[in-house]
């Protein structure tokens, strides 16, 4: 089987051709530079996307925080992760950069306010 993706890990993005057999990567062709071959290998084998959303507030003036997992997680567990988030509450003051909460689900990633709360 083939199948045709684009590699996004930098402005070239580069028109990948990925042979797969039993759901293995085997030839990646198209790419400009050797970024392409592992950028396949784990889009076609493990695909991973930074989550981004919000976490609700309790007692501050911000209904909702901005944040998002420091690294990338499997797009398996988006679903999964986004209910963890939805049960939890900022109940004081936090930072950007702050880590809300982490190794989310145990899956490696910390979830991270994009910004500050104020008071
Ligand atoms: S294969 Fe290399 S040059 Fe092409 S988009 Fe990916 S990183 Fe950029």
């Amino acid at each position: 089987m083939k199948r045709q993706i684009t590699c996004i890990e930098c402005p070239a993005g580069c028109a990948l051709s990925v042979e797969i057999e039993n759901h293995k990567v085997v030839n990646v062709s198209g790419n400009k530079c050797p970024k392409g071959v592992p950028y396949a290998v784990s889009e076609v084998e493990n695909p991973c996307r930074i989550l981004t959303t919000t976490v609700l507030t309790e007692g501050l003036s911000l209904k909702a925080i901005p944040v998002r997992t420091d690294r990338p997680i499997p797009k398996a567990e988006l679903f999964r992760a986004m209910e963890e988030i939805s049960k939890i509450r900022i109940t004081g003051p936090v930072s950007a950069g702050d880590i809300i909460s982490g190794d989310l689900l145990g899956l490696g990633a910390d979830l991270v306010a994009t910004r500050d709360s104020g008071l």
